[in-house]
């Protein structure tokens, strides 16, 4: 008889330090159909490399452009990632049990990072580029804090200033993030400021505004074009971004090979789409190549913010002031402020144009949750597997209780891996709220998203 496997089985899959990927994989290599390139607004040309050096690196728009499958990793961005990485797999044991599923559930952890989520590994790959170019400064715009915490960390390790544009609401409502990156040497300056034109024009109407994101970027990137030693950098939605975040997926594959499992559903939250695409990707490339048809890869998104799942595919600007080029993506409109949820790093009007390719061609679904649906999911992983995720995190592992549930009901075997891209120490006040029972549902109906992108019907169609 065969005997039963008894005593300790392990959750963590590690992979040693040796082991870890020492090439990014560009998928741009590899899509069937890829995505239009950005457009200059006032041509309505291919936006050129000149146009671009104004405000990024050179070293980055090589890799935003470049359809090479593999980018070696510099040896001295390794060098901060071994920091952290390789970051953990681990199988959700107690969570499979709570929700008696047939399903394994793995999570590959991000949340170990000096700032907490995966934004580091494009951070300090930014920062490298930039430091190696002369580059003195970078400036960037955050929200609640997370990409801007994880830009003052690569900047402090290669010694570069760093100027932090922060939305005003969350500058004076979530201030220990802005401490974070005060410790890392950043400056932190709320947005609107006095520093810039479109910061000057704006507080003259609007003394109290309490700033966005759309106006974060357009000071960060105004910043950027008047100095020359100065360059902007952006956390999500380019394909630089994506590219550096897929060691998260080339690391897990590994990790769930040395246990010979492989996932029937990826699944990560999306607000721009990089930690999704970092997971997803190398995944994907066997899909692509027939090797794994079935493969099933889940984008999830706030119902308060439905790029995906309601918003349309045109060409449209990534900020409000129009200074970015026009990219072809899933968007609600540029103008569309979303309402204040806790998942702040989910509130952005647009999508990577690599995922909405993606997604336009069916090799990716999406769905939306509201904040309830989402806490309440957090709540549960947070009893069972101890962590407190973040609250854009948490829309990933709705969609995974939700799928091992219907494995159960189907008396299905699933395998399925998801991002957990990061803790949620820093959002203890949405838990709160959560606990107290005020969080508010917000949904974006259809009427909504045909008011926000009615002009859009003239830009370019992807
Ligand atoms: C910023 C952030 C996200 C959303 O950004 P993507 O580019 O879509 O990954 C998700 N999770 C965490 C923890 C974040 O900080």
């Amino acid at each position: 008889m065969r005997k039963k496997r008894v005593g300790l089985q392990s959750n963590r899959i590690y992979l040693s330090e040796r082991d870890i990927p020492k090439r990014w994989y560009n998928i741009l290599h590899d899509m069937p159909k890829k995505p239009k390139p950005p457009l200059n607004p006032k041509t309505a040309e291919p936006i050129s490399i000149d146009e671009l050096a104004v405000i990024f690196a050179k070293g980055l728009i090589e890799q935003e452009l470049s359809e090479k499958q593999w980018i070696d990793i510099p040896e001295e961005v390794l060098k901060v990632y071994l920091l952290w990485r390789p970051t953990p797999v681990v199988r959700a044991r107690f969570l499979e049990e709570a929700l008696e599923t047939p399903a394994r559930i793995y999570y590959k952890y991000e949340g170990v990072s000096p700032s907490g989520s995966h934004k580091p590994n494009t951070a300090v790959a930014q920062a490298y580029y930039n430091k190696i170019e002369g580059v003195e400064q970078l400036t960037t715009e955050t929200g609640a804090g997370q990409w801007g915490s994880a830009l003052a960390f690569a900047c402090s390790y290669f010694g570069l200033k760093c100027k932090v544009f922060m939305v005003r609401a969350s500058y004076e409502q979530k201030p220990y993030r802005k401490v974070l990156m005060q410790m890392w040497g950043a400056d932190v300056v709320p947005s609107p400021s006095k520093e810039t034109q479109v910061g000057r024009k704006i507080l003259e109407s609007t003394p109290d505004s309490p700033g966005s994101l759309g106006i974060a970027i357009s000071e960060a990137i105004e910043v950027a074009i008047s100095d020359d030693k100065t360059k902007y950098s952006l956390g999500s939605v380019l394909n630089h971004v994506l590219l550096h975040q897929t060691i998260i997926g080339l690391e897990a594959k590994k990790q769930l090979d040395k246990v010979e499992e492989y996932p029937t559903i990826v699944i990560g939250c999306v607000g721009g789409g990089s930690n999704f695409a970092g997971l997803a990707f190398p995944f994907l490339l066997d899909k692509f190549y027939e090797k794994r048809k079935s493969l099933r890869l889940i984008a999830v998104e706030p119902a308060a913010c439905p790029t995906l799942t309601k918003g349309i595919y045109s060409y449209d600007y990534g900020d409000t002031s129009k200074l970015t080029p026009l990219l072809p993506m899933y968007t609600l409109g540029h103008d569309f402020i979303p309402p204040r949820i806790h998942a702040g790093g989910l509130r952005y009007h647009g999508m990577s144009p690599i995922i909405s390719k993606l997604y336009a061609d069916g090799f990716v679904e999406a769905r939306a949750y509201t904040q309830n649906e989402i806490f309440d999911a957090a709540m549960k992983f947070f009893q069972t597997e101890g962590i407190v995720p973040a609250p854009e995190s948490a829309h990933a592992i709705r969609a995974v209780i939700d799928e091992a549930i219907r494995a159960r009901k189907e008396k299905k075997e699933e395998v399925i891996l998801f991002n957990l891209s990061g803790h949620g120490f820093f959002d203890m006040s949405a838990y709160n709220d959560y606990i107290l029972g005020v969080l508010e549902d917000v949904v974006l109906t259809d009427e909504d998203v045909n008011e926000l992108t009615r002009k859009l019907s003239s830009y370019p169609k992807p």
